[in-house]
């Protein structure tokens, strides 16, 4: 018996990346697409708070600072030579105000996007600690039906 016959006696189920990776995007389980993958801004649930699933497995790093740098100095970058070349009389303080303003406001909006669709990127390739995770049912328990 080889190391890969004891290591994954059973292969895994494929999942898909496209689908996982939008409902990241939108901030969902890649999962179920029910629960919220952070718990604040930029923080990950350790799982999911729809089904159980476990997403502190990730290793996000600099990927989502990268793209959204990519993305954001392609936009601005572009906006601003169109800007200038539409109307080179615009004075500088309605630069200074408005590209830094429009730079952070996409920053914050599309941070978060690229982080979560970065975790179901590695969730649905089961990368990291995501291979090693048993499938879950949800679970049919209800918080309030324990209280009563
Ligand atoms: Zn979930």
């Amino acid at each position: 018996m080889t190391f890969a016959q004891t290591a994954h006696a059973e292969p895994m189920p494929a999942r898909a990346a496209w689908p996982a990776m939008k409902l990241g995007f939108k901030g969902l389980c890649p999962a179920c697409g029910e629960g919220k993958i952070f718990r604040s801004f930029l923080k990950v649930n350790d799982c999911c708070p729809a089904c159980g699933e476990e997403l502190h497995h990730h290793r996000a790093d600099d990927a989502p600072p990268y793209f959204t740098i990519l993305v954001v100095a392609h936009i601005i970058g572009a906006a601003m030579l169109w800007v200038e070349e539409r109307n080179d009389a615009l004075d500088i303080w309605i630069h200074v105000m408005l590209w830094p303003t429009l730079t952070l406001a996409l920053v914050f909006l599309l941070l978060p996007k690229f982080k979560g669709a970065l975790v179901a990127y590695q969730w649905a390739l089961r990368m990291h600690g995501f291979e090693t995770v048993p499938p879950k049912a949800p679970s049919l328990a209800k918080p309030q039906d324990a209280a009563k």
